[in-house]
């Protein structure tokens, strides 16, 4: 009952009319489904003010996240900035993140993702818009146009949360026009049917973390095919794969599989939060080897909120 009251609430609070009322249908919304702030648990509202505040100055500043993420793929030749010069040296798919997975913004994000806390939406809808306009600018600035290319989410996961969270990331940001100037989003890639069986993804619910190396690799690789919209896509325009969290990178690389098996320029990848990189990984860290398409996902581990919360999530 208390589910169903809070879907119908959810809906109503993602209606355009409920920014519009602002405070009034808050307020009614706290006293009907009292709630507590997802970072530090004082009562009253979804993110208090000063997580507010403090969730809105770690995902300030995006950074460059790619190294420490052992899965991505290879970066697009003559469109990375290596540091280092020798071509023959792996250099990974650059990554641009609003902020880390930790403390707050971890808190935000599992809470927004598993707990259907989609009042949080527009603190992260502001952390990725940052993030795509510093990927769009930095990484594709040469270019018109730009695409955002989604990671498709699991049938069975959008239908367990009622909602898409990356969807719904991306359509407030549509809905109130703050992606970047040149960019728009193409669903260009989706799942492909036999990776909807129980055999080859993970069990809704659990980690893919919780799979070996290997298991891992199976578990993404081919995993995920074009889609009919990627007939919409201009030859030679770069795109940009837009996820939630990056940890290893394993599922944009799936998806740069996809897009790089039709011809597409995958320039880059924005995420709202990436995990920290391991300690002693530096920015100029270039991998010798070329990571193939393995490790975990980008769904963060999630044991519990708090846990989410307390540790950097692995
Ligand atoms: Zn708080």
């Amino acid at each position: 009952m208390r589910q169903r009251l809070e879907r119908y609430l959810d809906e109503a609070r993602l209606h355009p009319l409920w920014d519009r009322t602002g405070g009034a249908l808050r307020e009614f919304w706290s006293l009907i489904l009292p709630t507590e702030c997802v970072v530090c648990e004082q009562a009253d509202s979804s993110l208090c003010v000063d997580c507010a505040v403090i969730l809105r100055r770690a995902t300030v500043r995006p950074f460059r996240a790619e190294h420490g993420a052992e899965g991505l793929p290879e970066a697009e030749a003559g469109l990375a900035v290596s540091l280092n010069p020798a071509v023959h040296l792996f250099s990974p798919l650059p990554v641009v993140a609003a902020g880390e997975y930790a403390k707050a913004v971890a808190a935000a994000i599992l809470a927004f993702k598993n707990h259907g806390h989609t009042d949080i939406a527009r603190w992260l809808q502001a952390a990725l818009a940052g993030a795509l306009h510093d990927a769009r600018w930095r990484l594709c600035g040469d270019y018109e146009h730009v695409l955002l290319i989604p990671v498709p989410s699991r049938g069975v996961s959008i239908r367990r949360r009622g909602y898409d969270p990356l969807g719904l990331l991306l359509g407030g940001l549509a809905r109130r026009r703050e992606f970047p100037a040149g960019t728009r989003v193409v669903g260009a890639v989706r799942l492909s049917r036999p990776s909807l069986g129980p055999a080859t993804l993970v069990p809704d619910g659990l980690s893919q973390k919780s799979l070996g190396r290997r298991g891992r690799r199976r578990n993404v690789h081919g995993s995920m095919e074009a889609s009919p919209m990627i007939r919409n896509i201009p030859k030679g325009a770069p795109c940009l794969i837009v996820d939630d969290v990056l940890t290893t990178g394993a599922t944009i690389a799936e998806t740069a599989r996809v897009l790089r098996a039709a011809g597409i320029i995958v320039a880059g990848a924005v995420v709202v939060a990436a995990t920290p990189a391991p300690r002693g990984e530096n920015q100029a860290t270039v991998t010798a080897f070329p990571a193939s398409v393995e490790g975990a996902s980008s769904e963060p581990t999630e044991k519990n909120r708090r846990v989410g919360v307390n540790s950097n999530n692995g």
